[in-house]
């Protein structure tokens, strides 16, 4: 269907190809029951682009990403590639498309669904409900700051430092993002840093609160110190909306939250860019897992994490917000109802039905029709 909403699509490796297979039946199914269209470009990365590119993406791949509208990502990487030289690694091309599209905040949420709640390695009554949002900066902080090596230091030891930088203009436009997205959720903000022992965590500190005052003072805003938000998290996750920290910290608090909610395989998130004149962001979409090799090509992988980055996709990419309800209720429903790929067949299993990733993609398109 012809569309002014151009997507490129990116399945990537192992099972990257087939949940992506499961996210085309719902495009066809929002197609022809809700008229949203989508001019499609699908092409090579990672693995794939290397076997018959020699390269993890292409320019002319990247330079459709840099036009595209959004970007649906699936997964790179897999053992037959795990000797290639560094430049020649699967991840390199999406590493590269992070850096080229400026994607510097990553949204990662953590919800529990009702019928999965036995499924969190932590008790019930704590994580019922939960649903949080991490933005984690993601193209500056300690992972790309300079100096950044090793060295032989005047003692003769090795020694080998990173530097964390972070300038006050890259703090306000990820917490900018923070801010714009609790005002559609809960309207609550915690910061985090370590501004207790760190020049960057004080800057951090001081421009989340200039930017609160002058421009989102309708927002909660809490400042708290990445240790004890680690702690926290486990305590009374709860008690957070949206969460924003460097990009340090994003990563580890973003896995520890995702693990509350029990399986790699529901967990979508998206990258955005700054938005242009028109307020268009560049953004891609991708499921948090990777290519799972273990279960690649049996027909076994979960498809819902893909699913859900495309609901993010319509909602923060397209403005589709009632369509990305749509998706995700039908989602929470067939999990309700007792559908589980193997990921999810832990905890209390009673009442459930042990299913592959096409009859779980079926069983999504099925619940959306019995939706509408
Ligand atoms: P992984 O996420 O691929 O798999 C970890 C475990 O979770 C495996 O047991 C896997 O079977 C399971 N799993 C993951 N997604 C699942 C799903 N949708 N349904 C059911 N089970 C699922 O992580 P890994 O094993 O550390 O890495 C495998 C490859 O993926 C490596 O080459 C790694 O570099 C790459 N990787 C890519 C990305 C990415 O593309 N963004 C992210 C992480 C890892």
């Amino acid at each position: 269907m012809a569309s002014n909403r151009n997507l490129l699509m990116l399945p990537g490796d192992g099972i990257g190809p087939e949940v992506m297979n499961e996210v085309r039946k719902i495009i066809a199914w929002m197609g022809k029951k809700r008229a949203v269209g989508f001019d499609i470009t699908e092409d090579l990365v990672g693995g794939a682009a290397l076997d018959k590119h020699d390269t993890p993406i292409t320019d002319d791949t990247m330079k459709i990403a840099l036009e595209a509208d959004a970007v649906l990502f699936g997964s790179v990487g897999g053992p037959k590639w795990d000797t290639a030289d560094f430049t020649k690694k699967p991840e390199r091309g999406l590493l590269r498309l992070r850096k080229e599209m400026d994607l510097f905040a990553n949204l990662r949420p953590a919800k529990v669904f009702d019928a999965l709640v036995d499924a969190s390695s932590l008790k019930p009554e704590i994580v019922k409900g939960l649903d949080i949002m991490i933005i984690r900066e993601l193209t500056s902080g300690v992972y790309f700051g300079e100096p950044r090596g090793r060295h032989v230091n005047a003692k003769g030891e090795v020694e080998a430092f990173d530097t964390q930088r972070y300038t006050a203009p890259e703090i306000q436009r990820v917490c900018a993002v923070a801010f714009e997205l609790a005002r559609k959720r809960r309207n609550k903000v915690t910061s985090s840093e370590k501004a207790n022992v760190m020049h960057t965590g004080v800057l951090w500190r001081e421009e989340a609160t200039k930017l609160h005052k002058e421009k989102y003072s309708d927002v909660k805003l809490d400042h708290m110190y990445a240790d004890a938000l680690a702690m926290q998290l486990l305590r009374a996750p709860n008690q957070f909306d949206v969460i924003v920290t460097d990009n340090l910290f994003g990563d580890i608090l973003s896995d520890e939250a995702s693990m509350l909610t029990g399986s790699l395989g529901l967990l979508p998130s998206a990258s955005l860019g700054a938005p242009d004149a028109t307020g268009r962001r560049k953004a891609l979409y991708e499921p948090i897992h990777g290519s799972a090799p273990d279960i690649a090509g049996k027909g076994l992988a979960n498809p819902i994490a893909q699913t859900l980055s495309y609901a993010m996709m319509l909602r923060y990419s397209f403005d589709l917000g009632k369509e990305a309800d749509l998706v995700e209720t039908a989602v929470e429903n067939v999990l309700k109802a007792g559908y589980r790929t193997g990921d999810l067949l832990v905890g209390k299993t009673d009442g459930t039905k042990k299913v592959g990733t096409q009859e779980m993609g079926d069983a999504i398109v099925k619940e959306l029709d019995r939706l509408v």
